[in-house]
């Protein structure tokens, strides 16, 4: 079973989003497991404050080093020697996410995801427990938590037995560096725009034909950066 611990100043926001869907019906399945932990439990102030002001000034608070520490080495003590473990800390400076990073993470027992708030986290406390930085887009958000649920749902779905049949997602955006062809559902007709003949045609090979060709149209036009990366590895 894979699990994520995500630590957090916002726990109800991280369990709201991933207790929901497919992955709200992994983890009752037990294929996933997603905790969260307050990071205000770690603080061992008397107002269990967790921020301060930076030094050197400059607007804003910081999440302190101690609290971030502290909840990061209460996750680690019921790790296991077999378990393989990554920690994530989610950071608009940190390696922009993609979907071979997905694939990537998916081949960890635990990822252990750390969230920002306010102007972010003490550089010490970054540097003591983070194997690598992901962000997830460059813009920048008030925590981490969208990003981590985003990380987690991304690598939860890779895992066997979260999607009903693996060809679910060996078959969409990103895989071998094309986008996805445009699907279709009933009814045959709407608005006067009729299906595409070819998929009505229960001709499975020039369905496939059909889907790459369309696939590489799509991408060769909205997005060329990755058309160039699939024609060097694939054609
Ligand atoms: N002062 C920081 C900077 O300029 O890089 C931004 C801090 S942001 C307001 C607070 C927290 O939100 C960060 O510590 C990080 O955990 C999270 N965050 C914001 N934008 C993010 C992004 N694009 N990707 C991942 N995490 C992000």
């Amino acid at each position: 079973m894979m699990r994520f611990d995500i630590l957090t100043l916002f726990p109800a926001l991280v369990e709201s989003i991933l207790s929901e869907s497919i992955i709200g019906r992994a983890q009752k399945n037990g294929i996933l497991q997603v905790r969260a932990h307050n990071i205000r439990d770690y603080s061992h102030n008397k107002h269990r404050r967790v921020d301060d002001t930076p030094y050197g000034g400059g607007r804003g608070m910081l999440m302190a080093a101690p609290p971030v520490w502290n909840c990061w080495q209460a996750v680690l003590a019921d790790v296991t020697p077999e378990e393989q473990v990554r920690t994530i800390y989610l950071s608009p400076r940190g390696k922009t996410f993609t979907q071979e990073d997905a694939g990537r993470l998916a081949a960890y027992d635990r990822l252990i995801l750390l969230c920002g708030h306010y102007e972010g986290i003490d550089q010490r406390a970054i540097d003591a427990v983070a194997d690598e930085e992901i962000s997830i887009g460059d813009y920048v958000l008030t925590g981490g938590e969208l990003p981590a649920c985003i990380l987690a749902d991304s690598v939860g779905r890779l895992i066997d037995g979260v999607l009903p049949e693996a060809e679910c997602h060996e078959k969409e955006s990103f895989e071998k560096d094309l986008l996805e062809y445009p699907q279709y559902t009933r009814p045959e007709v709407f608005r006067g725009e009729q299906v595409p003949q070819v998929l009505l045609s229960g001709h499975h090979e020039n369905i496939d034909k059909w889907r790459l060709e369309q696939a590489e149209e799509v991408t060769r036009q909205r997005r060329p950066d990755l058309y160039e990366k699939y024609l060097k590895k694939y054609k």
